[in-house]
């Protein structure tokens, strides 16, 4: 069985993260959605569980998606699997050298790790979660970049308030 690993901070998901789980989930048997919990990443606006509670309504529709969360090192968590793949979204210009030493760090650790890459879609390509945060600050319409399931959600904690339901 070929298991896809979309590892990423998911703070909160966009469209973007969503087109490209929808996307890996029609390629492999089966998708980890990978909140990684990420000790550089100071303030985050959602916790780890809100973020995989959130996913987790909105993965709900595919059958072969599931939503875990991890601590450690990304190589690390693959070794569980007999046949893993890191799939990542490339967005235009900023995610490439990042991405490409992260891929080059992950295959030293774990030489059979792949990283592959879906090409950002383009209505997505210059979407991000701190893009989303900043909107929301503002209480900006979010149709257009967050998945309808978390929109009420995404504005509430940015307002500051309390989320019902
Ligand atoms: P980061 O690793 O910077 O915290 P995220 O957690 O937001 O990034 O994203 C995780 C993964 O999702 C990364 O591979 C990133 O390239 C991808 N991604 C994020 N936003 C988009 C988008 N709008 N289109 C395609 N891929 C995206």
């Amino acid at each position: 069985m070929k298991v896809a690993i979309c590892p990423g901070s998911f703070d909160p998901m966009t469209l973007g993260h969503l087109n490209i789980v929808r996307r890996t989930a029609a390629i492999f048997d089966s998708v980890v959605v990978l909140v990684m919990v990420n000790a550089n990443k100071s303030s985050p606006m959602f916790t780890i569980d809100e973020r995989v509670d959130m996913i987790k309504r909105v993965t709900a529709r595919f059958d072969n998606v599931r939503v875990e969360t991890y601590d450690g090192l990304l190589a690390e968590y693959a070794k569980r699997f007999e046949h893993a793949v890191i799939v990542k979204g490339l967005r235009a210009g900023t995610d490439f050298e990042n991405e490409f030493q992260m891929a080059q760090i992950n295959k030293t650790i774990t030489p059979q790790l792949e990283t592959m890459f879906l090409t950002s879609s383009e209505k997505y390509t210059f979407l991000s979660s701190s893009v989303v945060r900043e909107l929301a600050g503002y209480g900006a319409d979010l149709t257009e970049f967050v998945p309808r399931e978390i929109i009420d959600e995404v504005l509430a904690k940015a307002q500051g308030g309390a989320v019902n339901g």
